[in-house]
């Protein structure tokens, strides 16, 4: 038996690394959101409540079970941002780019750069169950970016359980071993097998 989730994203890259860490935890077939449904605001005061959001949004116009990712970098030194406003840090049509610029203006040479990822990774069934995990990686903020790989904020994160490398600079499968993303996913499936929805 196969699951079949719709995926509650509209951003490519998460979509991307949400069908590689899920594919390899489970038979899981994951479904682009249907082009129909607009983007789910993200009103929300927590990753928890956006990440609830939008796999509900997207659960009631598709009418199956959906799976969201919700993600934030805390920052220590900036007394958590951009954290719940990571994608919009910048401003509201913010790129990539314009985001790590602001974050390492806004850092300039403090030598206190640790951060995080947290990501909360959110299933809404039809019937009404819901089920989340969530994932952390701890790391540094680097003076430079480096790398091409990833997306965001990777090219100035190095996690604390590599050997100083950035997620851009990692293979993907390198990254998900570690990240935030691999390990909410990788428990979200786990509580899925133990419901008895997911197969490995
Ligand atoms: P949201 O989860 O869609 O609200 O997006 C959060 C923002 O955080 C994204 O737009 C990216 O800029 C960033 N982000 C999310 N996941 C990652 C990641 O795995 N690496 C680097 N940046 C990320």
């Amino acid at each position: 038996m196969t699951i079949r989730l719709v995926l509650a994203t509209a951003n490519p890259d998460k979509a991307k690394e949400m069908v590689e860490i899920l594919s390899a935890a489970g038979r899981v077939e994951l479904v682009d959101r249907p082009t129909h449904v607009g983007e789910v605001e993200e009103t929300g005061d927590t990753l928890l409540e956006n990440a609830r959001l939008k796999a509900m949004a997207l659960c009631e116009a598709a009418g199956a079970a959906a799976v969201a990712d919700d993600t934030g970098l805390v920052v220590d030194a900036l007394g958590g941002a951009p954290g719940v406003w990571s994608a919009r840090y910048a401003g509201e049509d913010a790129t990539y780019d314009d985001n790590v610029t602001k974050l390492l203006a806004e850092l300039g040479d403090s030598t206190e750069r640790r951060a995080r990822f947290e990501t909360v990774a959110y299933v809404a069934f039809p019937d009404g169950t819901e089920l989340f995990a969530v994932g952390e990686v701890e790391g540094v903020i680097a003076e430079s970016p480096s790398g091409d790989g990833g997306f965001g904020y990777d090219p100035v994160f190095i996690p604390s359980e590599g050997d100083g490398r950035t997620f851009a600079q990692m293979s993907p499968e390198e990254k998900h071993v570690v990240s935030h993303r691999g390990r909410a996913f990788r428990a979200l499936a786990e509580r899925m097998v133990e419901m008895g929805v997911l197969r490995t």
